[in-house]
């Protein structure tokens, strides 16, 4: 009777297993990217900038609607997009990260996949070319979430990532930007007598002024599951051994199939304190907000209030999808299953 009870189950659970691997597709996909919100504006872009922003982010979006049309996965789309957006210099991740004080690249990447909370990030790595893969391969190859330093790189290595020289993430237009971070800096210094003002100069180190250009992805599959990527350099000027929030999960990347996807791009101190990407996933949650008003809750009115800023893109679990930035711009687009794509720079 035992015996028979044991194969009757087994083959339930068979059919059960082969039902949920058969089950047809959806429709509905949709992939949201950022390359960073901050002081983008029209009057300081030329032509030439813009068009190659739009063409890199409908570079990225592409790649992503490939995977996701075919039935890929949510991970698949959002690492695959967030690779693209790091292997070009017009981006703050991968080969176009930002400088710290010291003169180095430090970068951070985190991934999350929804269906079932696993999530992999690496912080601080100055060899790895593209990060995101890194933090993909500590979700999927490791016990842990989060390596960083000298470990994550040795991992990464082991791994058979590719692993270049620190040189690769050096760009003019980075180093110049340090500069002027640092000599901007010391004009703060110089210029502040009074001890309040100094104080507020002390604790900008990092410079808010330099737009932030950190990357990030989040999809919807047609499989119902949600990923969220993000990948950056961190801010310019920041120093020895900064993390931002793109790689803490639930600061600044977080996924859930339950509610939402979320990357963030911003000052990241402040994202990190809010909990920002977590807290709209909660919010959805256990108030049973909408998207668009957890979103906005935290983007237009928490983040400002506190003195960050910076903006997000999401993308929740029936597909709506939001992009709230309280900067002046945010490189960001979309594009969904019956083919509507748009890419935007600037505020409506
Ligand atoms: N959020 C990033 C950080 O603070 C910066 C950015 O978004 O560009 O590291």
């Amino acid at each position: 009777m035992k015996r028979l009870f044991i194969l009757f189950a087994l083959f339930i659970l068979n059919n059960s297993l082969a039902l949920a691997q058969n089950q047809p597709l959806r429709d509905k996909f949709v992939l949201v990217i950022h390359g960073g919100a901050g002081t983008i504006l029209k009057s300081q872009m030329t032509p030439e900038k813009e068009k190659a922003f739009q063409d890199a982010l409908n570079k990225a979006l592409q790649l992503g609607n490939d995977i996701l049309q075919k039935g890929g996965t949510a991970l698949d789309a959002v690492e695959a997009a967030v690779r693209s957006m790091e292997d070009n210099p017009l981006f703050n991740a991968g080969k176009g990260a930002v400088f710290t004080n010291e003169g180095k690249n430090e970068l951070d990447a985190a991934i999350m996949n929804g269906e079932n909370l696993a999530a992999g990030s690496v912080a601080g790595v100055t060899t790895i070319k593209n990060p995101i893969s890194a933090a993909r391969a500590v979700m999927e190859k490791s016990p842990h979430v989060m390596m960083t330093g000298k470990g994550a790189e040795k991992f990464a290595r082991e791994k058979g990532l590719e692993i270049v020289d620190p040189s690769y993430f050096y760009t003019e237009h980075r180093w110049k930007a340090l500069q002027a971070a640092i000599a901007e800096d010391s004009t703060k210094m110089k210029l502040d007598h009074d001890d309040s003002t100094r104080q507020s100069a002390l604790k900008q180190p990092e410079n808010r002024d330099y737009k932030y250009g950190t990357v990030g992805a989040v999809a919807l599959d047609r499989h119902g599951n949600l990923a969220a990527a993000t990948s950056t350099g961190g801010m310019t000027n920041k120093k020895f051994g900064r993390v931002g929030d793109a790689p803490i999960i639930g600061a600044g990347t977080y996924a859930n199939n339950q509610t939402v996807a979320v990357s963030g791009t911003g000052w990241g101190e402040y994202f990190i304190r809010l909990v920002m990407a977590k807290s709209i996933s909660d919010m959805m949650e256990f108030g049973k907000m909408p998207l668009k008003k957890a979103a906005d809750e935290m983007v237009m009115k928490r983040l400002p209030a506190l003195g960050g800023d910076g903006g997000l893109i999401a993308v929740d679990k029936d597909g709506n999808i939001a992009m709230p930035f309280c900067t002046e711009g945010m490189y960001r687009g979309f594009i969904d299953n019956s083919g509507k794509k748009e890419v935007r720079i600037y505020k409506d």
